[in-house]
């Protein structure tokens, strides 16, 4: 692989979040996973040195140092260490943005040291039962009044949807006149009429909780609108860009992961008196993915700078997601059958790392849409079929 450009500084930091991953959060996985849900002390200890909410300023709880590449330190080491559903950094670094980048001074001194302490847990709830990919078809309504919004409607699979005390909550705020107008609420904890429903069971990351939330006449005071009315949809769209580079960070790293684990079971498993690694099946199979991961590694890094100069495009973001999101199913369903049937035991780390693959092509976007924004971007919106400016 090429050479990857982190500083010393960065370089201590993950040795440190590795340390932490190994002493506070890797022994109590299969706890959490059973009990599907991980435990909020978790979020404390993380708080407590420093790996919560790591980019804003220092008197929000941060480090003060914006640098993407500390994220993404934390993004792999998680995938390195097979904890891919202690998903810190959907509170970290996907819905904590939304305060600095939309929220108000207020509003960042309310949340953001708590958010950074692990006192305070967050979820973002965009899609509901009936709208995943078109958010533009979401049914959820806020109606304004004096010093409030009244809140109704239900969304679904929201990560952290259990653990969560703070969730930013997309509502439609002018239905009849346009699809398009959304707010983004602050709801919280105790809020009348904010209730959780089921904690999902899934096919993988099953310490995550992924729930449903209901919103029932809620009042949403003024002071936590995120931003301006009727806004949220472009702020959503603002915050996928990175939202996908997160992603696109996590998903390499899981592939990479899998590659070793694959390497290492085709150096033992002996058939017809060899190595499997000896069959050039093998030796071509793993040759075609280490390239792929590189040339990924190589791309996905040059968009991590990119990103840190304000210059990732929401297009090559999309690329980024739907390339690793493919590899990282790719490497893991390839890593499963070089196991042959020990890859189907859960015994074998390459069982979970193909049933918790599978949803990297489905969240923050799926890989449709994702070559619906490439397409757009090479074709032009002329040959779409439909307003494809929804993604
Ligand atoms: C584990 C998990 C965690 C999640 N976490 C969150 C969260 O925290 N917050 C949140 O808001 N949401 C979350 N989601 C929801 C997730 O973002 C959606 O599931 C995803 O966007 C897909 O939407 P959908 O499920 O409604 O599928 P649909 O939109 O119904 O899509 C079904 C299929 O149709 C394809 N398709 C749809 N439109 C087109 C088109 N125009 N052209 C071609 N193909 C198309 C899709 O690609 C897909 O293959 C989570 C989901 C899961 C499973």
């Amino acid at each position: 692989m090429l050479p990857r450009a982190f500083t010393e500084e960065q370089v201590m930091f993950r040795d440190a979040y590795r340390k932490f991953l190994s002493t506070e959060i890797v022994p109590h996985m299969e706890a959490w996973r059973e009990a599907g849900i991980v435990d909020r002390e978790a979020f404390r200890k993380a708080g407590e040195r420093g790996f919560l909410m790591v980019w804003p300023d220092e008197k929000y709880g941060g480090m003060g140092d914006p640098d993407f590449r500390f994220e993404q330190v934390i993004i792999e080491e998680t995938a390195y260490a097979r904890v891919g559903d202690w998903y810190s950094t959907l509170h970290s670094r996907l819905v904590g943005p939304y305060f600095t980048r939309f929220g108000n001074e207020e509003q960042c001194q309310r949340f953001m040291p708590k958010c950074a302490s692990g006192e305070l847990i967050l979820a973002i709830a965009m899609t509901e039962p009936d709208a995943g990919s078109d958010l533009a078809g979401m049914r959820s309504t806020a109606v304004e009044h004096d010093d409030h919004w009244v809140l109704n409607g239900s969304k679904t699979y929201i990560s952290n949807g259990i653990n969560a005390d703070v969730v930013i909550v997309a509502a439609k705020t002018d239905p009849e006149n346009n699809p398009h107008a959304m707010t983004l609420f602050i709801v919280e904890r105790g809020m009348e009429g904010f209730e959780r429903g089921r904690n999902l069971e899934k096919m993988g990351m099953k310490a995550q909780d992924t729930a449903e939330l209901f919103f029932n006449d809620v009042l949403v005071p003024k002071a936590n609108v995120l931003g301006e009315p009727h806004k949220g949809f472009i702020y959503l769209m603002e915050g996928l860009a990175e939202e996908r580079l997160i992603g696109a960070c996590g998903y390499l790293a899981a592939a990479q992961l899998s590659w070793d684990l694959t390497c290492e079971y085709v150096k033992e498993r002996k058939a017809f008196g060899k190595p499997l690694a000896a069959f050039q099946n093998t030796q071509f199979k793993l040759a075609e993915l280490r390239t792929d991961l590189d040339i990924a590694q190589n791309y996905v890094d040059q968009c991590v700078a990119a990103f840190n100069d304000g210059a990732l495009t929401a297009v090559d973001a999309a690329k980024a997601k739907l390339v690793t999101s493919e590899l990282q199913v790719k490497v893991a369903d390839i890593g499963v059958q070089l196991h042959g049937g020990a890859g189907y035991m859960d015994e074998y780390p390459i069982s979970r790392q193909f049933t918790d693959a599978k949803i990297a092509t489905i969240y923050a976007g799926s890989s449709e849409v994702m070559k619906i924004i490439v397409s757009r971007d090479c074709l032009g919106d002329k040959y779409q079929p439909f307003n494809t400016r929804n993604f």
